[in-house]
């Protein structure tokens, strides 16, 4: 754990956050500014900063993070309709918390390309 880390306080439930699903290596939480009717982040336990720090010891993890995501969708009714997971890496892309987060959002429909 990173104690500067706010989704490692929220892992650590040192700070609220409306926990939606965890097990031993990955937690999912509402976010706090919705952009879509779902808009849900699933996080590793273990810090670590971004898509940048993925490598083959962290390939599990981050397919557990797809996995649970599409689970959330389909038990949340719009896995037929369709939805996006989006990793921002790095301020160009939008990242403002550097704990390796998946967004997932759905509920609604989506354009692309994105902003
Ligand atoms: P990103 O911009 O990709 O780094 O995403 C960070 C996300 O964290 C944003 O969508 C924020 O709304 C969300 N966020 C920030 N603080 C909290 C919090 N305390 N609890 C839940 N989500 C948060
Ligand atoms: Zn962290």
């Amino acid at each position: 754990m990173d104690p500067n880390c706010l989704f490692c306080k929220i892992v650590a439930r040192k700070i609220p956050g409306k926990i939606v699903f965890e097990n031993e290596r990955v937690v999912a939480f509402e976010d706090i500014a919705p952009v879509a009717p779902t808009h849900v982040l699933l996080v590793p336990r273990e810090h670590f900063a971004s898509t940048l720090e993925v490598d083959l010891s962290r390939h599990a993890v981050v397919g557990e993070l797809v996995q649970v995501a599409a689970q959330l969708a389909r038990e949340r009714g719009f896995a037929a309709d369709g939805y996006r997971l989006v990793f921002n890496t790095n301020a160009g892309a939008g990242q403002t918390v550097f704990h390796l987060h998946l967004h997932l959002l759905g509920g609604r429909t989506f354009r692309w390309p994105p902003g």
